[in-house]
């Protein structure tokens, strides 16, 4: 088949990455960056580090309003449905990204691949959620990481073309485990190779455009003793330039660039505890049964929580106090998100597809 993938922010590289490698043994692949993520830290590396080919095209479209930035992206990709004819659309996840995709390829009538569909929040102010609800929708072969996914989808009606196969990032954290304890020096060159330490990462703009939200956060941080190593996202430093607090977080936290992929899974495989407002990688700590405490309301993984070892502590300073002195821990080893074969199932089902 000709698949045209497309891609944009820092966790559909991994994503693809998983797919692709797979898919470019018997498909044809032409791989879209729409350049919704430009920067080195939170683009490039991932190429370099994942071995994935450079994208085919980058359609160079950074930041921008919502509106604007999906309606760019839907202009360049429709064009490129244009140029090469693709038999079917690949989108991943939950970005702007993903929602254009998903309109261009209903609009011309091409089939659309959609992974890690059927994901709920259930709070429709995230801007992820509307970009999952309106792209799960418009898919036509649907792959959800497991079966609380095939759930919602159910309770939306939608049952044609599911196939459960897993989450590609249980793939991708498994090689990157392999390949991080063999290649990354970070915990060395952060200097807490014997050292017990937390891991950090805020980046969603209910934490970090809400100036009280994100001071509580990083206060709550720096109370505990052990070193917080903290990569920061560019939206979060701009935030704290502009609420003017980046120095006193400096001085009291391990700020650094967001790192490679490599690096982050080695610095979470060993972590005391992550604590983070992120989607995958509250998934990650899981993996790795590690302490995750979520900086967020409620998590469109409901599973980690349900085998204990994530808890929900939004940006309230007692229950992150709490959960730090007492972190949560796994109770079960369910293994809800399928075996780490997602990438070579979801080609499979492509290829009987299209025989
Ligand atoms: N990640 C990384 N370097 C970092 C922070 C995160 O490689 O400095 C990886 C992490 O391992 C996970 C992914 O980025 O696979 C999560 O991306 P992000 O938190 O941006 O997005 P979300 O999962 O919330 O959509």
């Amino acid at each position: 088949m000709d698949v045209l993938s497309v891609v944009g922010a820092r966790p559909q590289f991994i994503k693809a990455f998983v797919v692709s490698r797979e898919l470019r043994r018997d498909h044809d692949e032409i791989l879209v960056h729409t350049g919704q993520h430009h920067d080195e830290e939170l683009s490039d590396v991932f190429f370099e580090e994942l071995g994935i080919p450079e994208p085919d095209h980058n359609l160079g479209i950074g930041s921008k309003s919502h509106t604007t930035q999906t309606a760019q992206m839907m202009t360049g990709l429709e064009a490129l449905v244009d140029e090469y004819d693709p038999d079917v659309l690949f989108c991943y996840g939950d970005t702007n990204s993903t929602l254009a995709a998903a309109i261009v390829a209903s609009k011309r009538d091409v089939k659309l691949a959609h992974v890690e569909v059927g994901l709920r929040s259930f709070n429709r102010e995230m801007p992820e959620e509307m970009n999952r609800i309106l792209t799960d929708h418009a898919s036509d072969i649907l792959f959800p990481p497991s079966e609380r996914a095939v759930d919602n989808l159910e309770a939306e009606a939608i049952s044609d073309g599911v196939y459960n196969v897993g989450d590609v990032m249980y793939d991708s954290l498994l090689w990157a485990r392999e390949e991080g304890a063999k290649r990354s020096t970070i915990r060395e060159d952060l200097g807490v190779e014997n050292t017990e330490y937390l891991l950090a990462t805020v980046h969603r703009p209910r934490n970090t455009d809400d100036r009280e939200r994100l001071e509580t956060i990083l206060a709550s941080l720096a109370a505990d003793p052990r070193p917080v190593i903290f990569p920061a996202h560019p939206r979060t430093i701009d935030r704290l330039e502009r609420y003017n607090i980046l120095e006193t977080a400096e001085e009291d936290l391990t700020l650094v660039d967001p790192v490679g992929y490599l690096d982050f899974v080695t610095l979470q495989a060993r972590a005391e505890i992550i604590v983070t407002d992120s989607g995958g990688i509250q998934k990650e700590a899981f993996f790795l049964d590690v302490s995750c405490v979520t900086l967020r309301e409620e998590t469109e993984w409901p599973e980690t929580v349900e085998a204990g070892g994530n808890v929900l502590v939004g940006a309230d300073a007692d229950a992150i106090g709490e959960a730090l002195a007492d972190p949560p821990q796994a109770l079960s080893d369910a293994e809800p998100y399928g075996d780490g074969k997602a990438g070579e199932k979801i080609v499979q089902v492509l290829s009987e597809l299209s025989e």
